[in-house]
Parts: structure tokens; sequence; C-alpha cells
């Protein structure tokens, strides 16, 4: 049970981040750039690759936030992100009847304002109660806007002319009174005293960088503060997960690409995977994770683990999974009634079901 993404503290696990958006907003640059701006080549903590899902730790949000955010604050052992983007993904992948995610980004145009899909992403956050702020992009859109990359927004936004600062201020009152609209009280994220009361709306850019180590701050701020208790889970338990995608994969046949929200999964492991009809009850042949970078060119994709705590994307090998769905369950058994273990996931695939159909 020692896998280097692991995480160190033994009872916390990572907060599991969505982000969500109207079309061409800038979500997947959004993404992108977060995790590009918090790759540290060779250093301890650098952010890692799972699958499905980009982790990045404390060390590296604490490295990008500088004088944002004191580390010491801090216990969760950093942030999640669910690389796919968008309310499908954020719909689909349920856990326990609730939201896989325990957070969101809802990314916003500056210029564009609210669309048909932000107001749908509102409404399903409010329905879900997820806690999100808002990610008003594309600043540096803004005419006569002088670009900060990758700095902190306060300070850079201060120094833009009285004209951009302005122009900026009605594009992002705006947002405030569509928030206001769907009955969230919102502000620019360094007026709001308490998160849970108002949403933070942080000015960036996916394009520049700046404003990212605010989108760090505050979701790690906003977990620390308002979600430690439900970050409390033992990750030595029984692996929880729900299936992002099932997947054939050479050499290992039909896999199901998992996001694991609580527990530990480990090699022969008995399983249960929700389904078409019947739950699977299967055993874990190995779980793979994105092979690390290396200078060496190889065909090899994954790489093997014995073990896998939550919060983390990991692919699962085992027989007979043909039948998994995306959206499904996935329970380890270890030492429960497997009996019991297929009511409660038989249970949650009713919700399953019920929301493909939909689609
Ligand atoms: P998504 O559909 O929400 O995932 O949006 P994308 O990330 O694909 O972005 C849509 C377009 O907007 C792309 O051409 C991006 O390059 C561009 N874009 C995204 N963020 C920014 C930004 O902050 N500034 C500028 N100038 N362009 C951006």
């Amino acid at each position: 049970m020692s896998d280097a993404s692991s995480p160190t503290q033994s009872d916390l696990r990572t907060p599991i981040v969505a982000v969500l958006g109207h079309v061409d907003h800038g979500k997947t640059s959004l993404l992108d750039k977060i995790r590009g701006s918090t790759v540290i080549e060779g250093e301890a903590g650098a952010i890692t690759q799972h699958i499905g899902a980009t982790a990045v730790p404390l060390d590296v949000v604490s490295e990008v936030a500088g004088s944002l955010i004191d580390p010491t604050e801090f216990d969760l052992p950093g942030l999640l992100f669910i690389d796919t983007p968008g309310h499908h993904a954020f719909t689909t992948l349920r856990a326990r009847g609730g939201a896989l995610a325990d957070i969101a980004i809802l990314v916003v145009d500056v210029n564009d304002g609210f669309q048909p899909q932000t107001k749908e992403a509102v409404s399903i956050l409010q329905d879900s109660q997820t806690p999100f702020v808002v990610a008003a992009n594309k600043v540096d859109t803004i005419p006569g806007w002088n670009p900060n990359p990758d700095s902190p927004i306060r300070p850079t936004y201060e120094e833009q002319s009285d004209r951009v600062r302005g122009d900026l201020d009605d594009k992002l009152y705006e947002i405030i009174g569509e928030l206001s609209d769907a009955g969230f009280s919102s502000d620019l994220y360094w007026r709001v005293q308490n998160f849970r009361a108002n949403i933070g709306v942080i000015p960036v850019s996916a394009e520049t960088g700046e404003g990212v180590p605010d989108v760090l701050t505050v979701l790690m701020g906003l977990s620390q503060r308002y979600m430690k208790e439900e970050m409390e889970v033992d990750v030595t338990g029984p692996g929880a997960g729900t299936v992002l995608e099932v997947k054939e994969e050479q050499g290992f046949g039909t896999t199901l690409d998992v996001i694991l929200y609580d527990g530990t999964v480990a090699e022969d492991d008995t399983i249960v995977v929700g389904a078409k009809n019947e739950p699977i009850v299967t055993t874990v042949r190995a779980l793979l994770k994105p092979r690390e970078l290396s200078e060496i060119r190889t065909e090899k994709r994954f790489d093997q683990v014995d073990s896998i705590a939550a919060a983390s994307g990991i692919k699962i090998a085992a027989p007979d999974l043909e039948d998994a769905m995306a959206g499904a369950p996935v329970q380890v058994v270890r030492d429960r009634d497997t009996q019991d273990v297929i009511e409660a996931v038989t249970a949650e695939m009713a919700e399953v079901a019920v929301e493909t159909d939909e689609d």
C-alpha cells in the first residue's frame, strides 16, 4: 500500500474539482493552463497525471500561489481536477446519489457573459449543492489590457488604467448581476469574507495565466475551510469510485477508467461494478496509471501499481467488464458481504440508468 500517488495524509483525501461553463468560454484552456503552469520538472511534489484527472499537490499550489497562500494553514493534500470539462461529465459522474465533484469552477467569458450553458451549469451546481467559484475568463482581451503573465490578479487589476479597469468592472458587474438573478450573492473574490455565503469571482486569463494562482488559492481555501469534514475518509478502507469510461486496451481487454473518491483499491480485490443488467462481480487483475514521462521512448503506455488510495484516477483491468457503463459505481468488497455490496451498487444504478435514458 505504498504507491507514490497515495496521499501522505492518511485520513484526508484530495477534493475533486470539476470545470463547467458555456462552450468556448475557456474550460479546456484553463485546465491546460493549470496543468502547464504547475509542472515543475524533477521537483518533489510536481503535478501527476492520473487516468482522467490531474492531481495538483499542495506544494505546487503554494509554489504557484506564492504570497497568496500560507501552506501551514492547510492539511488537505491538494486538488484533483477531472480532465473532462462540461456539465455532461458533471451530471453523469455521480457518487452516492450526489455529484462526484466536491467543488467546481464555473468559467464565464467576461465579454460574452452568461450564456445558455452558463445558466444550465449554475442550476446544476445549485441542485447538487456543489460549492463553486467563478473564473471570469479572457481578461486579456479587454482593449488596452496590460498583461502580467502567470501572476496573481489583484495587483495586475489595480495596475490597469482607470479606463481598462472600469471596462472590466462593468463586465464583472454584469456577471455578478446574473449570479444574483440566479439566487447567488457574489463579489470579486478578495472582497469575499465568507465563501459559503458569497461566490468569489476571480478575473483570469487562461491565455496569459494571470489569475490562475488565485483560482488555485481560492479552491484550496474553500475546500479547507468548508469541506474538510467531507474529506475525512478512511483512505485504507474498501474503495468506492465512479466509472469515467469503459475502454478496450491492448493486452488488457476491456478496462474501466475510474475516479476513486473513497478508500483504496488493490490488485486481487473483488469489486462490484454497475452494468447494463445485473452488477458485475469480478477480481482486479491490474491497476494502471499513465506512464511517467521518461526520456526513453517506449510502447508501454501504463505503469502498474499494487494499490491506490482516494482521491485518484485509475484504470482497472479485470475479467467480464464488457457490460459496464460510464457513470456506474464501482465498489471494493474487501471484508463486507458481497450481496450487500451488490444491493448498494444496484440501488445506485437505478439513478444512473435514469440519467442515461434522458440523454
Ligand atoms: P471550452 O469550449 O470552454 O473548453 O473553450 P476553449 O478552452 O476551447 O477555448 C475557446 C477559445 O477561446 C480558444 O480559441 C481559446 O484559445 C480561447 N481562449 C480561452 N481562454 C482564453 C483567454 O483567457 N484569453 C484569450 N484571448 N483567449 C482564450
